[in-house]
C-alpha cells in the first residue's frame, strides 16, 4: 500500500490546498464509492477545472459554493476532463456553459461520451442480449441491464458541442509550468492522466487508484475486446515517472508511492488470472466463474459491472492462448488450456465493483 500524506479532507463545496496553485475537492456520489476527488488549477488569469462531478442538481450547488468561495474573483478558463465516466464527465455541459470555458479532452473519450449520451438510434439490440446470454445470465437480467445501459445521459448535464483535444505527449502550460498529458488505457479508452515535473505532481483520475484497482470490463457494444491487455500495456510508463511523485486520484486520497501501486495492480490481476485459469481445468460459463473472482454476494448492476470485469479478464487469457471458449448451446464455456495451480495469496482481494 503506498503512503498518504496528511491533508485536511475537504468538506463538499470546500477546496484543501496541496501545493501553490493546486486545490483538492470532493464531491458526493450516491454510490457504495460515495466520493470523487477533483482538482483546481489556479493560472495568473483564471482556473483550470479536473474533473467535474456526477450531473444533477446536489453537485451544481456544490459548484456554486466554490464559485463564490475559492475562485479569488477569477474566472475558469478551461474544464479538464480525464474520462467519459458520469462522475468525470456529469458536470461538464453545466461548467462549459457556466463559464463559457472550453472543455479540454482526448478525442476518443470525447466522441464516446456524445456517442453514449445521444439519443437511441432505434437499432435492435439482438447482440447485447447475445454478449448477456453467452456469459450464462438469466433472460431477465439480461432485460434489465440493457434498460440499464440506457442510462448514460441521465447521469450528465448535456454534452458541450465543441472542445480542445488533449494528446499524449502534449502539455497545458498552467502558471508557468507545464502539465503533461499521459495517456492511459483499459479503464476508459484514451483516459487522460496530467504530470507537472516542476511540482512532482500527477493527477491519475481513474488510470491509478491507491486503494482499489479500476473496474476494467468488455461491454456488449465490443464483446471480443481486450481491455485488460490496453490496461496492463499502459501501466508500465508510469515506472517512468518519480516514485515520490504526489499522486492525485479521483477516488481515495493523495498517494506517494506510484511505482510501488503500479506494481500491486500488475500482481493484482496476474492473480485473478491464475485464479481463472486453475478454476477453470473444468470448463465453467463466464457466470459461474463470478465466485473465483468476487467473494461477495452481487446483484443487480454489481452483477453486471463484475461480469464485464471477468469476461475481461477471460478475454485477456483467449489472446495469451491460455484460455479457449467453445458455444455450447447459446452459452460459452471456458476451459484453460493448460493446469495452473490457484494462487497461493492476495487472491480473495475484492475487487471494486463501481459505475464508475
Ligand atoms: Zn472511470
Amino acid at each position: 500500500m503506498p503512503s498518504f500524506p496528511e491533508f485536511d479532507l475537504p468538506a463538499p463545496g470546500e477546496t484543501t490546498r496541496l501545493h501553490e496553485g493546486v486545490y483538492w475537492l470532493r464531491m458526493p456520489l450516491p454510490f457504495a464509492l460515495n466520493h470523487i476527488n477533483l482538482y483546481l488549477l489556479e493560472d495568473t488569469d483564471g482556473w483550470f477545472i479536473v474533473d467535474t462531478g456526477l450531473g444533477g442538481k446536489t453537485t451544481e450547488k456544490h459548484w456554486r459554493t466554490v464559485f463564490d468561495s475559492a475562485l479569488k474573483g477569477k474566472p475558469v478558463k478551461g474544464i479538464i476532463a480525464t474520462h467519459m465516466h458520469p462522475d468525470h464527465i456529469g458536470q461538464a455541459g453545466f461548467l462549459n456553459d457556466h463559464w463559457k470555458a472550453p472543455l479540454y479532452m482526448t478525442r476518443g473519450e470525447y466522441f464516446g461520451t456524445r456517442a453514449l449520451s445521444g439519443p437511441e438510434t432505434g437499432a435492435s439490440r439482438w447482440s447485447d442480449a447475445e454478449h448477456y446470454r453467452r456469459a450464462g445470465v438469466d433472460e431477465i437480467q439480461i432485460e434489465a441491464a440493457i434498460s440499464a445501459e440506457s442510462g448514460f445521459g441521465n447521469f450528465i448535464t448535456p454534452m458541450p458541442r465543441s472542445y480542445q483535444r488533449l494528446q499524449h505527449g502534449a502539455s497545458l502550460k498552467i502558471n508557468g509550468s507545464e502539465w503533461r498529458i499521459v495517456v492511459g488505457s483499459g479503464h476508459s479508452p484514451e483516459h487522460a492522466c496530467l504530470f507537472n515535473e516542476t511540482l512532482n505532481l500527477l493527477i491519475s483520475g481513474d488510470q491509478i487508484l491507491p486503494k482499489i484497482t479500476p473496474n476494467i470490463s468488455v461491454y456488449s457494444t465490443e464483446p471480443n475486446s481486450n481491455p485488460l491487455a490496453d490496461y496492463l500495456d499502459s501501466l508500465p510508463q508510469f515506472l517512468d515517472l518519480p516514485e515520490d511523485v504526489l499522486t492525485l486520484p479521483a477516488h481515495n486520497f493523495p498517494f506517494i508511492g506510484l511505482h510501488k501501486r503500479v506494481r500491486e495492480m500488475q500482481e493484482h490481476h496476474e492473480e485473478k488470472l491464475q485464479a481463472l485459469m486453475a478454476a477453470t481445468s473444468k470448463a465453467q460459463t463466464a457466470i459461474e466463474l463470478l465466485p473465483v473472482m468476487f467473494k461477495r454476494k452481487l446483484d443487480g448492476s454489481q452483477l453486471m459491472f463484475a461480469l464485464g470485469e471477468c469476461v475481461a479478464h477471460l478475454n485477456y487469457l483467449m489472446v495469451q492462448g491460455d484460455m479457449e471458449r467453445t458455444l455450447e448451446g447459446e452459452q460459452y464455456l471456458y476451459r484453460a488450456t493448460r493446469q495452473v495451480d490457484a494462487p497461493t495469496s492476495g487472491a480473495n482481494e475484492e475487487l471494486p465493483v463501481q459505475p464508475i
